[in-house]
């Protein structure tokens, strides 16, 4: 048994790696001599680092091109060897997954339509719960298959509500309480979920466009509103990790039940469904497309247009509302929000500053698009598994391992 001086050394020694990892996520291709100056490392220690973590398999080094004057460098990227991650978005019509090594550069993503290339699910709902997670696991087993013991997590971004592990329910997918254990059980790879949109949102604040924000809250409009609320970069995702349902707050009509059980939910006015209350039509049966359509018609559709300054009035009241409750840095915008903003950009506006309250009207945080457009919620998926693959945990697990095994 280690002494506790030994063990201390032991704690050190990873902690420190681990945050060499993360600098690496944060600068993929970058040189060791920056390495050594952003975490203020003597240029000897910082050798000394790297060349252990190359040891390891966690870290590649590569000669740096000459430049000028000074001492040579190398770059530093993910081992060929090292850990990998698979990150995997299940989305309305379809799924998509991408591996990424701990450079944190997702590789192919490869997206599926439900049920594409399955036989077996001819006849069945291609869009239930028992068809699509099949599929998942059985691209779970070809990762393990290819990867061996390098595939060390297996994170799932969901559009729907997640409690203790299981998808409480999706109104996205119209599923409700699904197990999603199933697709690592038996394995010894942690599967770790995860609400698309609280995902999308860690993805803008660790490498999108809320870089460099201390608090900020992301949304993501696709059929109603989620979103997160991220301080240093992490998201506050409640003590099961449901926190986030932006979309039940109720900033809504009291008189319009919301599937979840609530009534007036701010979903309601968002969407695709409130787009067709308002031109009078039934609700859609994909309200995402719905809105796409109504978003391209609006040019030459009077009522369409009137329909969206209604929906980014609603929008813009609630984000002012949000502001008022998380105090954030900066606002970002996902998935269909961007365009029905820029769709009714002074209706928005004029809700927005009218929601807030007049200590926070003088500099309003900025509201600007997200950079990772429909890649958000995948990127987000990479990080959480990325984030617990170098944990000081991990990483002396992943150092102990037997190789081959
Ligand atoms: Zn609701």
């Amino acid at each position: 048994m280690a002494s506790p001086i030994r063990r201390r050394a032991q704690e050190t020694r990873w902690r420190t790696a681990s945050q060499v990892l993360a600098w690496l996520r944060l600068h993929p291709g970058a040189t060791r001599a920056a390495l050594a100056h952003d975490l203020q490392l003597t240029s000897g220690l910082a050798t000394e680092l790297t060349g252990r973590l190359r040891a390891l398999s966690l870290l590649a080094e590569t000669p740096a091109p000459p430049q000028g004057r000074g001492r040579p460098t190398t770059v530093l990227g993910a081992h060929p060897a090292g850990p990998v991650v698979l990150a995997i978005d299940v989305r309305m019509a379809d799924w998509r997954y991408a591996v990424a090594g701990l450079d944190g550069r997702l590789l192919d993503i490869t997206t599926l339509r439900h049920a594409d290339g399955d036989p077996a699910a001819a006849g069945t709902d291609s869009r239930g719960p028992a068809a699509v997670l099949a599929a998942v696991r059985r691209t779970v087993d070809e990762e393990r298959e290819r990867y061996g013991t390098r595939l060390r997590a297996v994170a799932i971004a969901v559009a729907g509500s997640i409690h203790d592990g299981r998808l409480a329910q999706s109104a996205t997918l119209g599923w409700r309480d699904v197990d999603l254990t199933g697709l690592t059980v038996g394995t010894a790879v942690p599967l770790l979920p995860g609400n698309d949109a609280t995902l999308a949102g860690l993805a803008e604040a660790r490498t999108g466009a809320a870089v460099g924000a201390r608090a900020a809250l992301h949304l993501m409009v696709e059929v109603g509103i989620g979103g997160a609320f991220t301080v240093d970069g992490r998201p506050s995702t409640g003590a099961h990790g449901a926190a986030g349902e932006y979309g039940h707050q109720p900033y809504g009509d009291r008189s319009l039940p919301c599937p979840c059980g609530a009534r007036g939910c701010w979903d309601l006015e968002i969407d695709g469904r409130a787009l067709a209350r308002h031109l009078g039509v039934p609700a859609p049966a994909d309200p995402r497309g719905y809105a796409r359509q109504v978003l391209d018609r609006a040019a030459h559709d009077s009522a369409a247009r009137r329909a969206l300054r209604t929906v980014a009035a609603a929008l813009g009241a609630g984000i002012g509302a949000l502001v008022n409750l998380h105090d954030p840095d900066t606002v970002t915008l996902g998935g269909l929000a961007a365009p029905l903003r820029a769709a009714a950009p002074d209706s928005f506006a004029a809700a927005y500053l009218d929601g807030l309250m007049a200590f926070h009207r003088g500099q309003p945080p900025p509201v600007v698009d997200a950079a990772h457009g429909d890649d958000g919620a995948l990127h987000g998926a990479a990080i959480l598994a990325l984030d617990h693959v170098t944990s000081e945990t991990a990483l002396a697990e992943w150092s102990a391992r037997e190789p081959g095994t």
